[in-house]
């Protein structure tokens, strides 16, 4: 439905792989509302091709109105930039409010460009913590929440976290988790024929329900050779009992470039390029098993009811330790890892939904079309 003239703008900041994917369904809920018109503006965080435009495309997104091109170098510098261009594009645009996801260094810069301009900002994921204060996500994000204007929470805990904090309540609504909305949509197009499966079948061996799927990207994980190294050591060992299919993060690759492991790795698992979404969506569907560090992969495996190993030292997502569809195995060393993967192999959990029904997208814009009004 095109929107009306006195339609509310939206400004959408996003940059990294998983905001492409969470905006998806939110970008589809503004584009049928009359009351409300987005203009998305990409930082350029996340920028290869397969991290990046194939998710537009694939997830039936408009091409971002503003693309400014900011990746690389450290943490403030790359934020810093991103606040000083996003500042300039809200002064241009004056849009109403500023919606922005997650957890990312681009979280961080749309939420803090736009209240210096009182401009109010809407955070979807919401009041999720690891309390660990030295990830990099966690500053963001509970930075994010204590300027944000609107907490869009994905779970109960997540509110629950921001009321011990001194949120006002009226701030917090529990919408369900975007993510879902796009599992549920995507994951019922999807089915073992074909595809990247179909793919690793004809050249690999790999068979629909046998296989392990990985992916490694965090920095505490990368950027320390010690736990790289248990995961790498653990996952190759496993690969002798179970295929293992590792989607290689950018920078997880420069890594093992770098230290010249990537040729053994090959040799043992099934190394491929990070997939586009739908192919993701396979590859954890007909998983035996999932193994990783990201957020995101947790709750796809659980949402595609695959059982999990979460290569970190804690989780924003307890309620799936709790259910026993996750179980942490810190990089401390390869036989403790190694047991994780074994004892969660054929596990189940128990029948919970945390997450909402699929509507999270829905109830985020009508919120703001109220609150705009
Ligand atoms: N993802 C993808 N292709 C890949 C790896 C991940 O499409 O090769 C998707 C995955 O399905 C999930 C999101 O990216 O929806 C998770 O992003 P990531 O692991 O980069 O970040 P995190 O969730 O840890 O913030």
């Amino acid at each position: 439905m095109p929107a009306h003239p006195s339609a509310r703008k939206i400004v959408t900041v996003i940059g990294a792989r998983p905001q492409f994917i969470k905006a998806s369904a939110v970008s589809a809920r503004l584009r049928a509302s009359p009351r409300l018109r987005e203009v998305v503006v990409h930082t350029g965080q996340h920028f290869d091709s397969n991290m990046s435009d194939v998710f537009f495309a694939e997830l039936g997104m408009d091409p971002p109105a503003y693309h400014c091109a900011i990746h690389g170098g450290r943490h403030g510098d790359m934020t810093g930039r991103m606040l000083a261009a996003i500042e300039a594009l809200l002064l241009e645009e004056r849009p109403d409010a500023v919606l922005v996801y997650g957890d990312t260094n681009s979280t961080l810069a749309g939420a803090l460009a736009a209240v210096k301009l009182h401009i109010p900002v809407a955070h979807v994921e919401a009041g999720l913590r690891s309390f660990n204060p030295r990830m990099p996500e966690e500053i963001n994000r509970t930075l994010t929440d204590r300027i944000a204007h609107w907490l869009f929470t994905p779970n109960a805990g997540a509110g629950a976290h921001l009321l011990r904090e001194g949120a006002p309540p009226g701030r917090i609504e529990q919408v369900g988790d975007v993510m879902y909305d796009v599992a549920l949509h995507h994951g019922a197009r999807v089915d073992a024929r074909g595809g990247i499966l179909g793919e690793l079948g004809r050249t690999r061996g790999i068979r629909a329900g046998a296989y392990c799927l990985a992916t490694i990207h965090r920095a505490e994980n990368t950027d320390d050779p010690a736990r790289l190294a248990v995961l790498l050591d653990a996952l190759m060992r496993f690969s002798s009992e179970l295929p293992v299919i590792l989607p290689l993060h950018p920078r997880t690759r420069q890594i093992l470039a770098g230290a010249r492991r990537l040729d053994a790795l090959e040799r043992a698992l099934v190394l491929v390029e990070p997939q586009a979404y739908l192919a993701m969506v396979q590859l954890e569907k007909y998983a035996a098993l999932v193994a990783t560090d990201s957020g995101g992969v947790q709750k796809e495996a659980f949402f595609h009811r695959v059982p999990c190993v979460t290569f970190r030292d804690e989780t924003e997502w307890v309620e799936l330790l709790d259910a026993g569809w996750n179980r942490l195995a810190p990089p401390t060393g390869a036989e403790p890892v190694l047991a994780a993967l074994r004892a969660a192999l054929g596990s189940t959990g128990q029948a919970v939904s945390p997450y909402g029904d699929g509507d999270a997208a829905e109830r985020i814009v009508q919120r703001l079309a109220l609150d705009l009004a």
